[in-house]
């Protein structure tokens, strides 16, 4: 497929293109080689407005929230087959705007979402009879209402993570990408128009962070949906206390590998690379840290620095390209100065540890292993959002890799690894993580998906996933009724 430049005006509220408040325009720049691939207005706390009150309207006087589950799970299917049909389109744009490994791309636009709520609407439980103490109840799932959706730019399918779970539980939504990865959600716009979703149920105004939080700001919206950074939730979080706002918040992660003293290294170590470096290390799931028993420490650094030193690097669009650029300059430097903290905290740098050579154009770091990472320093405590790996040593058994695991503010993610799997799973059940992988690093869309601590609150994917947008009504039935 060719690429051409996009320049896409107006937002999508209301089930239109309508124009924007500013005359002011926000560039998209591909991170491999810093082409402009794209343009789009930038947003106004007026335009968000505009989102908000159609939402409202729509919730408020619209078919949607009254709509049977079935016709709702319909729509979502025809969606799914909607995005479908564009599917190169949609990798496409995801590469240029992020630099996501093409291949990543094509995996990562979240369809499978649409078709597993779609299934679950079907089956769920939306109202049932119930015996109380006293008498019988009506128990209802009712939707929480107008949910904004506010997402970061390292995945397309991290919108498709919160989408369809809201749609069919009857919410109507306000859609927030970042202003970096705005391409993709206009193709997303014109798929709604063509299945005839009904006008407000999505709005899609990409913004900054100050249109973000005029969003979270609007009285009118009941609950906030949000993924990103640890610290703009916080902010999140805050900002809805003075309403009660519902909140759901999907944010950092420093998750481990832990390696027992018998791990299978020759399958624990290409996951862990796989599980570190995926989406060039832009993962909240990311397997930053490798925790590795002292005895078996050498041979793991050794293998590890091996393998991720030839990792390939290089143009996303490439099929075989496994890492390749950083978002931006931003991400670059931030990336480029944790190693830097690293060294004067002590660590060894085996692997990487600097920008990638010969490259005058665009965002890159070299995949990097730090060893002699003790678990108190900084990258091993931070978030640094590149392939950046912490290999920590640990003595004294698998307690001492459970409380090393578990010293962390984060608990998102994780693989334990065993040549016995039942030890494995014990250590496993201790550690205080949303998901942790015996043997593995696997995501399961059908089961849930969240954190622990400062990683977040609230679970995605499976029947939880959908939960977050429904709120409880009990109806007490009179006798005979
Ligand atoms: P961020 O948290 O600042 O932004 C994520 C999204 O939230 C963006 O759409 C942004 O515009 C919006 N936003 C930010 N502040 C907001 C506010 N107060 N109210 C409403 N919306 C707001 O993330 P970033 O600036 O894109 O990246 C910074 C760091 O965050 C990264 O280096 C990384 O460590 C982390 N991050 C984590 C994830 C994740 O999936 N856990 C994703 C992206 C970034």
């Amino acid at each position: 497929m060719t690429f051409e430049r996009r320049d896409l005006d107006g937002f999508f509220i209301d089930g239109a293109l309508r124009p924007p408040t500013s005359t002011d325009r926000v560039e998209v720049v591909h991170p491999a080689n810093e082409e402009i691939v794209g343009s789009v207005p930038r947003s106004t706390p007026e335009d968000m407005t505009a989102a908000a009150t159609a939402a409202r309207r729509a919730f408020d006087e619209g078919p949607w929230p009254r709509t049977s589950p079935a016709e709702r799970a319909e729509m979502l299917t025809a969606i799914a087959d909607g995005l479908e049909k564009r599917l190169d389109e949609l990798a496409y744009l995801s590469t240029a705007q992020n630099g996501m490994p093409i291949m990543l791309s094509r995996q990562s636009q979240g369809i499978e979402l649409l078709r597993f709520y779609a299934d679950v609407a079907n089956d769920f439980p939306w109202e049932e009879r119930r015996q109380g103490l006293s008498g019988a109840g009506l128990v209802r799932r009712t939707p929480v209402g107008v949910a904004g959706l506010i997402v970061p730019w390292n995945a397309p399918s991290l919108l498709m993570n919160k989408l369809p779970a809201a749609l069919v539980a009857g919410c109507t939504t306000v859609v927030k990408p970042s202003p970096e990865t705005p391409l993709d959600t206009y193709l997303l716009a014109e798929v709604l128009q063509e299945v005839g979703l009904p006008p407000g149920v999505v709005n899609i105004v990409a913004g900054d962070a100050v249109v973000g939080q005029h969003l979270v700001d609007d009285p009118r919206v009941d609950k906030i949906s949000f993924t990103g950074s640890t610290a703009a939730g916080q902010k999140i979080m805050a900002s809805l206390a003075g309403r009660i706002g519902r909140v759901s918040l999907e944010l950092g992660g420093k998750s481990a590998s832990i390696l027992l003293d018998d791990a299978p290294l020759e399958a624990a170590l290409p996951a862990t690379m796989a599980g570190s470096c995926l989406n060039n290390g832009q993962a909240c799931i990311a397997l930053s840290r490798v925790l590795a028993p002292r005895s078996r420490y050498d041979e793991v650094v050794a293998t590890l620095a091996a393998m991720v030193g030839s990792l390939p690097v290089g143009d996303p669009f490439d099929e075989t390209t496994f890492v390749g650029p950083v978002l931006n300059a931003r991400q670059r430097d931030r990336a480029l100065s944790y190693i830097e903290i690293g060294k004067s905290e002590g660590a060894r740098v085996v692997a990487g540890g600097g920008a990638v050579p010969d490259r005058d154009k665009g965002f890159w770091v070299q995949p990097t292993v730090l060893a002699d990472v003790s678990n108190d320093m900084r990258v091993a405590q931070e978030e640094i959002f590149a392939a950046v790996i912490s290999v920590i040593p640990y003595d004294d058994g698998d307690d001492a890799a459970v409380a090393m695991a578990n010293d962390s503010r984060y608990g998102l993610s994780g693989a334990v690894w065993s040549a016995d799997p039942q030890r494995a799973l014990d250590v496993a059940r201790k550690i205080r993580t949303g998901t942790i992988t015996v043997n593995g690093f696997t995501y399961d869309i059908g089961l849930p998906f969240g954190g622990f601590k400062q990683s977040g609150i609230g679970r995605e994917w499976g029947l939880e996933g959908l939960e977050a947008y429904l709120e409880y009504q009990t109806i007490n039935l009179p006798q005979g009724l």
